[in-house]
């Protein structure tokens, strides 16, 4: 039986969910700069989640939204001189890009929260018909001291949420830690028409109304940073409270840890962090991937460059002992082990020991033995969403290409370009009767698994098997 921690109860629990109806959703990004590691790892972990259950046949309803206006959008698209939308959409592009490379899977619904004003000005209407907001000249504010269970996620004190709190000049909220549920807009800021002046929502309304226009009252799972625990899904649990006393809003809490980029060799004032894009572009996508899946996900994990190495190395490694084979649940052992340490609150690390121990021991197996193994590894890592190509081999490929074009004074970029050249050069060669010259070209070609078509139908393919 599949088994979480919530972060609620701070318990490990019994998943008990309608298998044919699961709902889940996720806070996705803000979007407001480049994302960077910690975005990956959240995007990377409960990937993992959505795909162990889908291979235990739930069926799954999975949304992940986009906040796209929120301060710090604002101020950032006012320092580049762009309009909210432009900033938004350009950093989103490298979140799609990001998301594709870690071989994410696509959320069901990726509710934009500009497109649910209405619904939000609704929200925030029945919140103060039921006594939980009140209107200032500043916005419209959520009264924390309406709801007596506020605080129970995060386990905080009222004292240190006051002493923690930045008080903002034109803020003229009733108390320090009731917060924004709609803000006026100043001058020159987007903003909406509302029926107490036009503003914008404030952050966390908005994952409220995404969630019960997308996914209804209550939910299944709701995931997220450990570092929205407060104030971001506190609040959200005060709003949906708000609003139906009676629901439940969330079944399991689930959240990820931290990166910590606290070792002497990554520091934000050094300037060495990059952005996740280039982590990928560097070591691939799927070494990245590894990497998250190498620590338990609830756990702060330590970065640093030669631990995404190390990844790339053990994945290749992997790669390679699979290489053979085709995926297949074809070894109980490693059944039993996938099974056991994802139903332990997804314990990855766990589940990487254990199947390197099995792989060491492969040495005294026989053959039969050994493909089973090699088989049910390759079914249990696509399960968790990684290809396992040997990238030693695409640079290898790479390589040999680009020094067989050199022959032909061809400059290797892509594939494509360079074979279009190198078809130009012999089609010369044989407009001009050399056909010898051509013939040993398309010889050589062959030598590296390439094919060569004349005549009507001109053109390449790669030699099968
Ligand atoms: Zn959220």
């Amino acid at each position: 039986m599949l088994k979480l921690y919530n972060s609620l109860t701070k318990k490990l629990e019994d998943v008990k969910v309608n298998k044919n109806d699961v709902r889940i959703y996720l806070c996705g990004p803000t979007v407001q700069s480049s994302p960077h590691l910690g975005h990956g790892r959240s995007a990377v972990v409960f990937d993992f989640f959505v795909r162990y259950l889908k291979y235990l046949n739930y069926s799954v309803l999975f949304v992940r939204n986009v906040t796209d206006i929120d301060d710090k959008i604002i101020i950032k698209s006012q320092e580049k001189k762009i309009s909210y939308r432009e900033l938004g959409n350009s950093v989103w592009n490298e979140f799609v890009s990001a998301h594709e490379n870690l071989n994410c899977l696509v959320p069901d619904i990726e509710p934009r929260a500009t497109a649910y004003i209405p619904e939000i000005i609704k929200y925030i209407q029945q919140l103060i018909d039921n006594g939980f907001g009140y209107v200032t000249t500043s916005g419209v504010y959520y009264d924390v001291s309406k709801f007596e269970n506020y605080l129970n996620l995060s386990g905080r004190s009222i004292e240190e949420v006051i002493t923690g709190t930045r008080v903002e000049t034109e803020d003229d909220k009733h108390r320090a830690e009731d917060f924004a549920l709609w803000k006026f807009s100043k001058l020159d800021e987007p903003s909406w028409k509302s029926p107490w002046g036009e503003g914008r929502p404030g952050w966390h309304i908005e994952c409220s109304t995404m969630i019960s226009e997308t996914l209804g009252q209550t939910i299944d799972f709701h995931c997220g940073g450990i570092d929205l625990i407060f104030p971001h899904h506190e609040n959200e649990i005060a709003q949906s409270k708000g609003v139906d006393t009676n629901e439940k809003f969330v079944n399991h809490w689930l959240h990820n840890g931290m990166l910590n980029l606290s070792g002497k060799k990554m520091s934000k004032s050094d300037g060495n962090i990059k952005l996740l894009n280039e982590y990928i572009d560097e070591y691939g996508g799927e070494a990245v991937r590894f990497f998250f899946l190498r620590a338990h996900y609830r756990s702060p994990q330590e970065f640093n460059e030669q631990l995404l190495e190390e990844s790339r190395k053990t994945l290749n490694n992997l790669a390679e002992f699979t290489n053979d084979v085709n995926a297949k649940l074809s070894d109980d052992k490693i059944i039993d082990i996938f099974n056991s340490c994802m139903n332990d609150d997804m314990n990855t690390p766990k589940l990487l020991g254990e199947i390197f121990q099995v792989i060491k021991n492969t040495t005294s197996l026989n053959e039969e033995q050994t493909i089973k193994i090699k088989q049910t590894v390759k079914y249990v890592f696509e399960v968790l969403g990684f290809q396992l190509k040997s990238s030693k081999k695409d640079i290898i490929e790479d390589k040999l290409l680009s020094e067989f074009f050199e022959k032909y004074d061809i400059e290797f970029s892509d594939i494509e370009s360079a074979m279009t050249e190198f078809i130009k050069v012999r089609e010369d060669l044989r407009s001009e009767k050399k056909y010898a010259e051509a013939d040993i070209m398309r010889e050589d070609l062959l030598q590296i698994g390439l094919v060569i078509n004349d005549g009507e139908n001109v053109g390449w393919y790669w030699k099968n098997s």
